[in-house]
């Protein structure tokens, strides 16, 4: 029998949850601290994305307004690069670093970069993994049938396989974002540092999450271990 009001196994989780903490913590943090920090150029964080864009030859993607806080993103299926209220029309630091790794995703569109490829294939199939993985696990555990839990860590594994393949097209969009934003003058050595500082606090939220799915994938195969194999 499963009692999961005993369930310790959740403890396997607490060195990523400790992190993503952190993590959300320290990106607040440091993007309020380099918003109030201007750039030398003056541009805004919109007007240099259209900039930076046009540099690529990617005149026909159009840089849009979106509402709400952080939701800055890339669209590939749309061809859009949205940046957030408190970016669109900055000229600080920290917008512009969003604007420019934004950008590098749009370049790592462009250029067919393929851990973003692959990310594109599997985002359709991670909704329903994300759906079913925990359901089908954990009324597999209490009905103690291995195989309703296997089909769960199944679906997880596509869970995890999103995570791991999201942190090289993050990593690599920031590393994008700061060499263009070093060629182009866009920003000083000393901006430079500051632009870094929030591209990686950043990654760091990323690098949690996939820890959590990591450490939940752990959790889940030592819980599997104890139920053992056949179905009864
Ligand atoms: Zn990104």
């Amino acid at each position: 029998m499963y009692y999961p009001f005993f369930d310790t196994t959740f403890l396997i989780l607490v060195p990523a949850v400790i992190l993503s903490l952190w993590a959300q913590i320290s990106i607040k943090s440091t993007f309020q601290k380099y918003s109030r920090v201007s750039a030398h150029g003056g541009l805004t964080a919109s007007t240099l994305a259209r900039k930076l864009l046009d540099g690529y030859g990617l005149q026909n993607i159009p840089v849009e307004r979106v509402g709400g806080n952080l939701t800055d993103h890339y669209d590939p299926a749309r061809k859009v690069l949205r940046l957030s209220d408190s970016v669109y029309g900055s000229n600080s630091i920290a917008a512009i670093g969003v604007a420019a790794h934004e950008t590098g995703h749009a370049v790592q569109d462009l250029k067919g970069y393929a851990p973003l490829r692959i990310r594109n294939a599997v985002v359709p199939v991670v909704g329903i993994g994300s759906t079913l993985s925990m359901p089908l696990f954990f009324i597999g555990l209490l009905m103690r049938s291995p195989f309703m839990m296997n089909l769960g860590i199944i679906f997880f594994l596509g869970v995890l396989s999103f995570h791991l393949v999201t942190l090289p097209v993050e990593l690599d969009a920031s590393a994008r974002a700061l060499r263009m934003l070093g060629t182009t003058n866009s920003l000083t050595t000393s901006e430079l540092r500051g632009a870094r500082k929030v591209l990686r606090a950043a990654a760091m939220t990323y690098v949690a999450a996939t820890l959590m799915a990591l450490l939940q994938l752990v959790r889940l195969l030592v819980l599997r271990g104890a139920v053992g194999g056949r179905d009864d």
